[in-house]
């Protein structure tokens, strides 16, 4: 898998900047998108991108703010003009199938493609069949219902040892795309069945990429993403706006870090800053104190998880 990387199209909270758009984040994973938010002007920001309007994609809605779903009417809108064919699946928390249904009745544009609603709950929200990811939910605490997503890459199979199939008497070959397929094979050589275990490292947990939107930091949210490989999480301020974070139900750059050591991922990014810090040096540097492995996020940053092990 050589194409596994997040775009961040929008990475404003509320208002957007010069430098910042609003909250749009992109997980490329193959030919498959799967987009976290998409508040105003994500789809400007794709195209910027070069992100293409016809691929498999499904779109992760935190909660019902303007600022994180009004981009989405565009987007459809585009992929139409685009003459997507494939279907569109919408994931989002209740509202979202209304929002779209009445909007698109009232704004009164074709699509050339189906659209999927669907209203998700805590748990898995997306596994498809031919999906190499699946997508789960949980319950966030910002001040409408919401939700923080973990985006998921299906665990793979153990790594072949082409050594050992040679030494049990199996020949490069059809054979071996069989037992890396997780099939047993019959060795010409010695006649006895060969196992896909007997030459294949343990399974390989897949990656995983936490999202939390807007929210407070909270213990369920701390263990929902125990183990990520990289953390995407609400700073919306700093230290000396502490109070602010409370009031408006979001993160200080610390409380992320917080809860991104006591998740114990490998990386936090910062996302979803005031329009008030024309920097975000500072808020950086409050999180390293806390958890060093931590970088901001800013719009059109890409992170590549492909070298990630
Ligand atoms: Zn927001």
């Amino acid at each position: 898998m050589s194409d596994f990387r997040i775009r961040f199209l929008g990475t404003s909270s509320a208002v957007p900047t010069r430098e910042r758009g609003l909250s749009c984040s992109v997980v490329q994973y193959g030919n498959e998108v799967a987009i976290f938010d998409c508040g105003e002007g994500s789809q400007r920001s794709a195209i910027a991108a070069g992100l293409s309007f016809s691929k498999d994609c499904s779109i992760f809605v935190t909660h019902m703010h303007g600022d994180h779903v009004v981009g989405l009417l565009g987007l459809m809108q585009t992929m139409s003009l685009y003459r997507r064919e494939r279907p569109l699946y919408v994931f989002g928390p209740k509202g979202i199938v209304e929002f779209i249904k009445y909007n698109h009745e009232i704004l009164g544009f074709g699509l050339t493609y189906e659209v999927r609603v669907s209203v998700v709950r805590s748990g898995v929200v997306f596994d498809g069949e031919h999906s190499k990811y699946r997508v789960r939910a949980e319950r966030s605490l910002h001040s409408v219902l919401s939700y923080a997503y973990v985006f998921e890459e299906k665990d793979k199979p153990g790594r072949f040892d082409p050594r050992a199939a040679l030494s049990l008497g199996v020949p490069e070959g059809p054979l071996w795309s069989r037992l890396q397929s997780g099939h047993a094979v019959r060795s010409p050589r010695t006649g006895r069945i060969v196992s896909p275990d007997q030459v294949l490292g343990r399974p390989r947990r897949g990656r995983r990429i936490g999202f939390s939107g807007d929210t407070r930091p909270t213990k369920k949210l701390a263990s929902f993403f125990r183990g990520c490989d990289v953390l995407v999480f609400d700073s919306t301020y700093g230290d000396q706006n502490s109070v602010n974070a409370k009031e408006n139900f979001h993160s200080t750059a610390r409380e992320a870090a917080e809860l991104a050591r006591e998740a114990n991922v490998k990386q936090l990014i910062l996302t979803h800053f005031s329009a008030r810090y024309k920097n975000v040096s500072a808020l950086v540097r409050q999180a390293r104190s806390v958890f060093p492995k931590t970088i901001a996020a800013k719009d059109q940053m890409v992170y590549d998880l492909s070298e990630l092990s």
